[in-house]
């Protein structure tokens, strides 16, 4: 048997429901292992040990009783910006350091009446504002392949957690790359859904038009496995779309023969390292031997220009979305001036971080009377563009591939003080949430020991193309079966 820790949800599920384990040992083993790995790595911002274990011993009187569907008793961590009711949510940020939500996410509901066991919640970036987990008000976690590098962001903690074996699987968010560009740097599986498959209720803000949820696992049946229960129509959330939900499942094990599979080469950017280029000429080859007819050269010309699309739309939104923390209505709260004016400048001043303060600063010069029209509404229009790109692209082809990201995961500190070489992470991730389409990143090797993630990109609500491919690459591959040595 596979060490517990690196059980994959459907193997859990198996090994569950022939009784060879019961939920309790199997919640019991990853809590060991979170104890024991989790002072180097430092996925979690909370453990929720004794939660943990009520769940488990909940799932496993179902098991008895003959319900076992596939999440049932598995255990899963989830990220920090995901109101848990009774858990500590904080958004990785002393804003909410002791904020208690009253009430459960859309996504965290649907999965406990599916039998998750919640180990606890991850480390990000602060708001999941940032690629590398550095932005965390508490502490930065550490990429398990190499602890002197980090493990992506902003979702670094769900990445780095289910890499570790400290949970069968972990939900992140992506406004611009923060579920696949750490799924990359760790070499797992993480999938942002189309834009409205599945509902934002009770997930805290960032950016509203390009934040979404999805999951991030070690490997692709997984990833299907978990959006069978996240996805779909949710009257909580206006933005979430009432398109019928497949079983994703169902769509793997087929194979690819004749797929169209274009190769964007605005992706191939300049400072792209040349291990990661080897890396995805091995991938495509290999799609191409599996049956794929793949056409390089494709050009999505507006790509270049995502990167500062992404960078005023986003700071804007969340410029609108932060204005609810004044320290009147929930969170910190600065005691002890004069005026309420004061009260409230002291709460943002200390209960934000600098990078939140500058997405703050920057959208709101975005958005005030003056520049409305020369960087936002500017802004948006370059977004139809590179949206209409997309749908031109999927008339003809059924899937694009990219790079996850153009370089292997950094050391810490590399980037700290240098935002721009940091937001450049993020190139090739940055366009799919302005286009709202969804994309995977699989693992496709290593360099060095270091991994590399492959981006697979569809038009929208056509996830299981991605699952499908994604599905038939990492069979033909194996690289899902490596696991780090913490
Ligand atoms: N790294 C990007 C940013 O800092 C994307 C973050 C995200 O997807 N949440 O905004």
């Amino acid at each position: 048997m596979t060490h517990p820790e690196h059980l994959t949800i459907h193997e859990a599920h198996d090994l569950l429901k022939s009784k060879q384990i019961s939920s309790v040992e199997l919640t019991r083993s990853m809590l060991k292992r979170i104890e024991s790995v989790d002072p180097k790595v430092k996925a979690f911002m909370t453990v929720t040990g004794d939660l943990a274990l009520q769940q488990a011993a909940q799932a496993d009187k179902k098991i008895a009783e003959g319900e076992c569907g596939p999440l049932t008793g598995v255990p899963g961590v989830m990220k920090d910006v995901l109101c848990t009711k009774g858990v500590r949510t904080t958004c990785s940020s002393k804003m909410l350091e002791h904020f208690i939500p009253p009430y459960n996410a859309t996504v965290i509901e649907k999965l406990y009446a599916n039998g998750m066991v919640l180990l606890g919640k991850a480390n990000m970036d602060e708001f999941a504002m940032g690629s590398s987990t550095e932005n965390s008000a508490y502490f930065t976690t550490h990429n398990p392949w190499d602890l002197t590098r980090i493990p992506g962001g902003s979702s670094g903690g769900s990445a780095a957690a289910v890499a570790a074996g400290e949970g069968c699987f972990a939900l992140g968010s992506d406004t611009g790359g923060s579920i696949r560009q750490p799924a990359g740097f760790c070499s797992i599986t993480g999938l942002k859904p189309t834009y409205g498959r599945v509902s934002r209720y009770g997930l805290i803000a960032f950016a509203s038009s390009l934040d979404q949820i999805g999951p991030m696992t070690k490997d692709v049946t997984d990833a299907a496995i978990v959006m069978n229960a996240i996805s779909g129509r949710d009257e909580r959330d206006s933005t979430s779309v009432d398109c019928p939900v497949p079983d994703f499942t169902r769509s793997l094990n087929k194979d690819i023969k004749g797929m169209r599979l274009g190769i964007p080469k605005e992706y191939f950017v300049e400072g792209m390292q040349p291990e990661v280029a080897a890396a995805m000429e091995t991938a495509i080859a290999k799609l191409e031997e599996l049956g794929a007819s793949v056409e390089r050269g494709v050009s999505l010309p507006s790509t270049p220009y995502a990167l500062a699309v992404y960078y005023i739309i986003a700071p804007s939104e969340a410029s609108a979305n932060l204005a609810r923390y004044d320290g009147v209505k929930y969170g910190f709260s600065f005691q002890g001036t004069d005026s309420m004016w004061e009260a409230m400048e002291k709460t943002r001043q200390f209960g934000f971080g600098p990078e939140v303060k500058r997405r703050i600063m920057l959208g709101t010069y975005a958005l005030s009377a003056g520049y409305y029209d020369a960087y936002y509404l500017k802004a948006q229009k370059v977004r139809t563009l590179i949206r209409m790109e997309f749908d031109k692209a999927f008339e003809k082809y059924d899937a694009l591939i990219t790079p996850t990201s153009p370089t292997v995961p950094f050391k810490a500190g590399e980037k700290g003080d240098d935002p721009l070489a940091m937001y450049l992470s993020d190139v090739c991730t940055l366009p799919i949430n302005i286009a709202g389409v969804p994309a995977i990143s699989i693992p496709a090797g290593f360099a060095s020991g270091l991994p590399i993630g492959m981006q697979i990109i569809a038009k929208p609500f056509a996830e299981e193309t991605i699952f499908r491919i994604a599905h038939a690459y990492e069979q033909a591959t194996g690289w899902q079966k490596m696991n780090p040595k913490v």
